[in-house]
């Protein structure tokens, strides 16, 4: 049966080729990035989206100036509330703690709650590799781990598979009658990850934010996974970016509203599970062993280069769902646990096992729709150019790249070079039109990679600035003025 993935084995331009050529996933990218950015724009349009923009983005370049005070507080509250804090420079340096915590607490089973940075580190294959046996839990990642792949989007990991697809899966790993019907198939998922939950040991969870005054790890779920992950286990860790902070509960419920709002369009989730500590004496409920690690892995790095602002991030893949790129290929051609406009600018920064990664800047149109939908107004396009601008300066970028922006910065200098460039593109094209009978089906050389999937515009025979003076002489002449 013909499904809607793509070979994640392939090089970067192949995998693009796949997922271009795949009507089934662009069926289902079609479907769900459309629903969740209308989602998103009537959730905005409800409440001052300005003012609720503005504010999250003050709080977070707060967070930035002062996360070494911030995380040393953070780890205060953590250990007076009764937990641990561990701290980890590398991916490998977070594998190491949580296996050590794992064989001290004899760990068989762990269940974990969607994460994107334990994506990033490859903590499951890491924990598979120690000998113990690991769960997803949150529906689209359960479906995901049981096809095989990693997530295609940072809110819904399973964005790129259509029901038929799923139900399809469903009947061929856990026996699920033929049907398409969405609750006997979630239904199917409930049972088999209940039993998951009752035998776990150990429970991971990601963070989408931590609070620094009281020591809280928050996580924002729609399923309950997230807070049987935190509760049921005798163990819970969480995992996070060191960016993963707010100062206040205030600021924490700031926060919350912005990414409701901007990931799925709600005015608050199902659930948003709080953890302070383990269970004190007394309380019914709650693991006995509470660690948070808190993750580097690149991204002090990222705000010494220049690119702290992509660190406010808050991961609602907003700017995913309205990127045409993205729209159009979807998350697993760009070959990086993150994807879209977000994913281009961190993916060269973190310290990832990326192929092509300088390649991802060029994923983008630059049309700013990412900067607009961001609901922390990150200024995705122009860190975009500036990456563009490394890969250039680093000799990254090919020489077709790097020959073509020359060359366009030369054009741009002066304007008789400029006028000289656009006249000869309209006698070009023209001339290759009327060669191709009107349309312009080849190209040569490079520029043959245009005309492979679309048709090249014919340049208009007149520039913008030469009608205009003709216009403007006409009517200078009507109203009788001299023309010099
Ligand atoms: S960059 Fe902005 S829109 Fe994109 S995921 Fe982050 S917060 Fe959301």
């Amino acid at each position: 049966m013909a499904t809607s993935t793509i070979d994640l084995t392939l090089p970067y331009k192949a995998r693009v080729k796949g997922a271009l050529n795949n009507k089934h996933l662009r069926i289902a990218l079609d479907r769900a990035t459309g629903r969740m950015a209308g989602q998103r724009v009537a959730a905005m349009t409800a409440v001052d989206s300005q003012l609720l923009r503005s504010q999250t983005r003050q709080m977070k370049e707060y967070v930035m100036r002062h996360l070494p005070d911030l995380l040393e507080q953070l780890e205060t509250n953590v250990m007076a509330n009764g937990g641990q804090v561990h701290w980890a420079q590398e991916a490998v340096d977070v594998q190491r703690v949580i296996v050590e915590i794992a064989r001290k607490a004899n760990v068989q089973k762990v269940v974990k709650s969607k994460s994107m940075v334990s994506e990033e580190i490859h903590l499951n294959q890491a924990l598979q590799q120690a000998g113990m046996r690991v769960v997803e839990t949150d529906l689209g990642e359960y479906i995901i781990q049981l096809a095989g792949e990693p997530p295609s989007h940072i809110v819904a990991p399973v964005l790129h598979r259509r029901l038929e697809d799923i139900a399809d899966l469903f009947q061929r790993e856990l026996d699920m009658p033929p049907t398409l019907d969405p609750q006997v198939i979630c239904g199917v998922a409930r049972s088999s990850l209940r039993k998951e939950f009752l035998s776990a040991d150990m429970g991971i969870s990601g963070c989408n934010f931590a609070i620094a005054e009281t020591g809280t790890c928050c996580i924002v779920t729609n399923e309950g996974h997230g807070r049987m992950t935190s509760s049921m286990p005798r163990v819970y860790v969480v995992v996070m970016g060191i960016e993963k902070l707010v100062p206040t509960v205030e600021d924490a419920f700031l926060q919350y509203q912005a990414l409701c709002r901007s990931a799925v369009g709600q005015q608050c989730s199902v659930y948003l599970s709080m953890t302070s500590g383990p269970r004190k004496a007394g309380e019914v409920d709650g693991p006995e062993e509470f660690h948070v690690i808190l993750l580097d892995n690149g991204r002090l790095d990222m705000l010494a280069r220049g690119y702290g602002e992509a660190l406010c991030c808050i991961r609602c893949g907003a700017c995913l769902n309205v990127c045409p790129v993205f729209r159009e290929i979807g998350g697993h051609a760009y070959g990086s646990t993150y994807s879209g406009p977000i994913g281009a600018v961190i993916s060269p920064s973190l310290h990832l096992e990326v192929t092509d990664v300088n390649r991802l800047p060029y994923a983008s149109t630059l049309c700013g729709a990412c900067r607009d939908a961001c609901p922390v107004q990150i200024d995705l396009p122009r860190m975009l150019v500036e990456l563009r601008r490394d890969a250039v300066k680093a000799k990254d970028a090919t020489v077709f790249d790097r020959t073509a922006i020359q060359g366009f910065a030369y054009t741009m200098q002066s304007r008789l070079r400029y006028e000289a460039a656009g006249k000869m593109a309209g006698l070009g094209t023209s001339l290759l039109a009327g060669l191709s009978g009107g349309t312009i089906r080849f190209m040569p050389g490079p520029l043959a990679a245009w005309t492979d999937s679309r048709d090249f515009p014919r340049f208009a025979p007149r520039s913008f600035r030469a009608q205009w003076a003709e216009r403007t002489r006409g009517r200078k002449e009507i109203r009788g003025e001299t023309l010099k």
